[in-house]
């Protein structure tokens, strides 16, 4: 049974156990790849990192495949089990990079207090994978690795995913179901079987420069026109249909006494529903310029797709709530309005459930950190889930 930090276990012919031993390697793999820095725009510093994860998987067994990429860091395919090319394998489905810059272990060591393990990158999502790597590892102890694995690991998840994502669509296409080990939804550690598709749009206005004392009737400011369009914009919001608009940032002028000639605002867009991206573009690019003396111009679209909350996600959810109640705690479902790598395998239709990794909180923040006792029942719940599939 799930005690804390002490031991867990999954009673199905109590096949699958970890104790301190395992414990133990769990926490030096967290602390090796937290302690190897990997903002997502560095691609050496990436490729350190890859280079760790691939031989702690080759320590496993594993089969290592690097699709190397020259703008980002390496994305690392690892294989495991059976080479079965009847059996679907289960894909696992993590990223390396993260967006802290290099430096940042000197403020935020990895550290272990107060029943938590903190520093960059520790939830969000080495704890993650170091975690994937362990399940697999007690899969093999249990001798029930018995289909095959595929660990997918992209380089570039924190700004966007765009070279990773093909390498992602193409192992999801022949996997029977896609396991996410982003972090868990809040302290209670929650399941994702929604998450929200992720868009950009950039609004940029040119008008007229003047003198705003002299000269005023003959300049179009861009400002004022940004203004009216950012208005606009704030009406596409439709909360009840999950879908919401926000500009985030906003640039534009020179100087209080000049009209500005130039203005432009960045615009996250979320949607709920797939449908929703037609919609949503249909929007902004019927977008016109109210004052004739300026020139609009609308750019960006939809990024991830929404991963909808499917039968197939709430089935692999339902089992996995299921051994958690075997094994002594309670597993809740959450949806989230954050996008992952799960958002393009779950919109190819691939049963996909996310949140499979550590719980704890402070992602993207000074204050980042993992719960202890949670590794390693969430672990053994992760196998569980690889064993059942
Ligand atoms: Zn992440």
């Amino acid at each position: 049974m799930a005690r804390a930090a002490e031991s867990a276990s999954y009673d199905d012919k109590n096949e699958i156990s970890m104790g301190t031993a395992q414990e133990s390697v769990l926490m030096q793999w967290m602390r090796a790849l937290v302690e190897i820095e990997s903002p997502s725009d560095d691609k050496s510093a990436v490729n350190r990192c890859v280079e760790t994860a691939a031989e702690m998987a080759a320590s496993l067994g594993g089969r290592v495949r690097r699709h190397r990429q020259r703008q980002y860091g390496d994305v690392l395919e690892l294989r495991f089990g059976p080479r079965s090319k009847h059996t679907q394998p289960v894909m696992l489905l993590g990223h390396l990079d993260t967006v802290w810059p290099l430096g940042t272990l000197r403020t935020m060591p990895f550290r272990v207090a107060e029943g938590r393990v903190w520093g960059p990158g520790t939830l969000d999502m080495k704890a993650g994978v170091a975690m994937g790597l362990a399940a697999i590892g007690a899969l093999r102890e249990a001798d029930a690795l018995r289909r095959p694995v595929t660990f997918l690991l992209s380089s570039d998840e924190e700004v966007g995913s765009e070279v990773s994502r093909p390498i992602t669509e193409k192992l999801a296409r022949e996997s029977k179901a896609v396991f996410v080990l982003e972090p868990a939804q809040g302290l209670s550690g929650a399941y994702k079987t929604a998450r929200k598709g992720v868009g950009g749009y950039t609004v940029r206005v040119r008008g007229v420069a003047a003198h705003a004392g002299v000269d005023f009737e003959r300049g179009h400011s861009a400002i004022h026109e940004l203004a009216w369009q950012l208005e606009k914009v704030r009406g596409f919001t439709e909360l009840e249909r999950g879908l919401t608009v926000n500009a985030g940032v906003v640039r534009g002028g020179t100087r209080s006494n000049v009209i500005a000639a130039e203005a432009e605002a960045e615009i996250d867009v979320r949607i709920g529903r797939a449908r929703d991206a037609a919609r949503i573009e249909r929007r902004f690019r019927r977008l016109r310029a109210r004052d004739g003396g300026c020139v609009l111009q609308v750019e960006g679209g939809m990024n991830r797709p929404p991963m909808e909350r499917t039968r197939a996600t709430v089935a692999l959810y339902r089992r996995a709530a299921t051994i958690a109640a075997q094994m002594g705690f309670d597993l809740a479902e959450a949806s989230t309005g954050g996008g992952s790598d799960g958002n393009f395998t779950a919109a190819l239709g691939v049963p996909t459930l996310d949140g499979m990794g550590a719980v704890g909180e402070g992602a993207h923040a000074t204050h980042e950190s993992v719960l202890v006792k949670d590794l390693m029942p969430r672990t053994v719940l992760l196998a569980a889930m690889i064993r059942t599939t």
